[in-house]
């Protein structure tokens, strides 16, 4: 396989079995690095993985529910002990359960919390604890442009809007460690996600993005390739959409 950017790194991508996650996994694969994926999803994490090898690189999985206690921060051990070291850390898995305001139950609540922000600091304080002895790292985690608020999802706006103050945090107590770390916003990007979602609402939407289209995995993988790539080393504490334009 040819040199890419991302050559003699590692990366761990979780909620790596489709959508988005899965566009991450490979556009990091053709770029040359060694992977370590995880979703709760075993099936769709194979055939993730079989992507990854078509590439030549490696690719170590482990299927784990991130809402399930403590499991996060052990993922990242485990990475760490499969890879050697953790290069990057890509925290992608994300679910959402939409209700407006008055009807959302504490399950719902907590369920997404769980999921979206309690499972991304897991995650990243274990990266972190690695990545300061190392003197360098990239931390990259998903939010949503919905972290600014949107009808129907206080629990996964709380969430999203929590991983950007995370990141924030991340990025200033880490730089002098060597250490970035940037929040993406994607848009609306053309997911199982967002495929659930009503067609009107659906179509609403569609007419409001400049570009004109919904977004594709790949559009947020070029992004999280780049940023974990050297060229980005003095990038950090950014918070970038992904959006053809569109806010939320
Ligand atoms: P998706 O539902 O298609 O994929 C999410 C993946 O995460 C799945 O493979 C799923 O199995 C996995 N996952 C969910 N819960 C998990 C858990 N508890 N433990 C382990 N794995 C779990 O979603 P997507 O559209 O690809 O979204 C990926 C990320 O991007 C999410 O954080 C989402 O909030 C964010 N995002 C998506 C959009 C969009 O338009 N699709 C927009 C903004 C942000």
């Amino acid at each position: 396989m040819g040199v890419g950017r991302l050559t003699h790194k590692t990366a761990l991508v979780t909620g790596a079995g489709r959508g988005i996650g899965r566009g991450i996994a490979v556009t990091l694969a053709a770029e040359g690095a060694d992977l370590f994926i995880c979703d709760m999803a075993e099936e769709l994490l194979r055939e993730t993985a079989d992507l990854v090898t078509s590439y030549g690189r490696r690719c170590e999985q482990l299927v784990v529910d991130l809402s399930q206690s403590d499991d996060a921060e052990w993922v990242v051990g485990t990475a760490i002990e499969m890879l050697g070291c953790l290069d990057v850390l890509v925290n992608n898995a994300g679910i959402n359960r939409d209700a407006m305001l008055h009807n959302m139950t504490n399950e719902q609540w907590d369920l997404v919390l769980a999921v979206d922000l309690r499972a991304v600091f897991l995650t990243t304080r274990a990266a972190a604890r690695h990545m300061r002895e190392r003197g360098s790292g990239r931390i990259i985690n998903i939010s949503s442009g919905a972290w600014l608020g949107n009808v129907g999802q206080a629990n996964y706006a709380a969430a999203k809007a929590g991983v950007v103050g995370l990141t924030l945090t991340a990025a200033r107590e880490l730089a002098r460690k060597g250490v970035t770390a940037n929040a993406i916003c994607p848009g609306f990007i053309d997911t199982a996600m967002t495929r659930g979602i009503p067609e009107h609402v659906r179509e609403d939407v569609l007419r409001r993005i400049p570009m004109g289209r919904p977004g594709q995995p790949d559009d947020v993988g070029h992004l999280v390739a780049f940023l974990a790539s050297d060229a980005a080393g003095y990038i950090t504490g950014q918070v970038i959409d992904v959006s053809g334009g569109y806010i939320v």
